[in-house]
């Protein structure tokens, strides 16, 4: 009975050693953890009921903090980078939360999304929650489940949610991108962009009508690597490519040389009716598209080379 024993657990071992064999590194595709997309959907709720967020307002400030606290919950090590900055109306303290997540290598993946919500001139309730929310919602509940994985990806993560990604007027060097600007300058005066191995940003990623286009701009590797992962998921019908290239928080790090791509829905509504309105609310998206989107960016972690 005893060497039985002993001969089973061998053969498990071999078992296990040859699953690692077969992953390369032993923190590859075959280990890539279940995505929850209820806990999104709740923290997507959350995330969507301090309004108004954009940049600069104390519901801006506590929606970092209650991505800072849920983070460091989950398991991360979390700041909260504070800097200030002028902007077409004023200066203003902006909040980027970055949330570590320790992998076999020193070399790191940025996994992005922003929180502030674009600020509308209106009365009436803008809760932000396809642009904005839905990203923090997926980007929290992986990183709950990375941190309860057994087997860490090969690449450390840097799950970082970006404040201040929209515009008060047009895109240009002094409005918009505030969060990915400043952080992607930081990283590269210390020299640590040159760790930066991709950049992978989730950005309005909750529509019930789910399609993902992807900049034109893309460089190679990362588009080939997301349609390749849709495809073994069975997602490759929710992606395609946009028309125009897009501007949004990878911009920074691609103008700097680091392969980034932008999993963006961009036609949230009839003609992106949605988009920037009022109309954007938690009953036009679902559960669904949020695990969708973050079982591909699950999946493209733990199989990047
Ligand atoms: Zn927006």
């Amino acid at each position: 009975m005893f060497h039985k024993k002993i001969f089973f657990l061998s053969l498990n071992t071999f078992l296990f050693i040859s699953a690692l064999l077969l992953d390369g590194c032993g923190s590859g595709e075959n280990h890539v953890p279940a995505f929850d997309e209820k806990l999104a959907w709740s923290l997507c709720e959350k995330a969507t009921s301090m309004i108004p967020r954009h940049s600069g307002t104390p519901e801006a400030k506590r929606q970092a903090e209650f991505i800072a606290r849920t983070a460091s919950d989950f398991g991360a090590d979390v700041e909260i980078d504070t800097f200030k900055t002028i902007t077409p109306v004023g200066e203003l303290e902006f909040n980027n939360v970055i949330a570590r997540i320790q992998g076999k290598s020193e070399q790191y993946l940025i996994i992005g999304c922003h929180y502030d919500a674009k600020k509308l001139f209106t009365s009436k309730p803008f809760y932000a929650a396809n642009d904005g929310a839905s990203g923090v919602g997926v980007l929290l509940a992986m990183i709950k489940a990375i941190a309860d994985a057994p087997v860490k990806p090969y690449y450390s993560l840097r799950f970082v949610f970006f404040d201040g990604e929209e515009c008060f007027y047009e895109y240009g060097e002094n409005d918009g991108l505030f969060g990915s600007k400043y952080y992607c300058a930081k990283l590269k005066a210390s020299g640590d962009l040159r760790r930066c191995r991709a950049v992978i940003i989730a950005d309005m990623v909750g529509d019930k009508d789910l399609g993902i286009t992807l900049s034109p701009d893309t460089p190679r590797e990362m588009s080939e690597l997301c349609f390749a992962v849709a495809d073994k998921l069975g997602y490759r019908k929710y992606f395609s490519w946009n028309k125009f290239n897009i501007i949004d928080d990878h911009t920074p790090f691609m103008q700097a040389g680091v392969p980034a791509i932008d999993l963006i829905d961009f036609q949230y509504g009839q003609n992106n009716f949605y988009w920037h309105t009022i109309q954007d609310t938690l009953d036009k998206m679902s559960p669904e598209s949020l695990k969708t989107v973050g079982k591909i960016i699950l999946k493209m972690i733990y199989t990047i080379k």
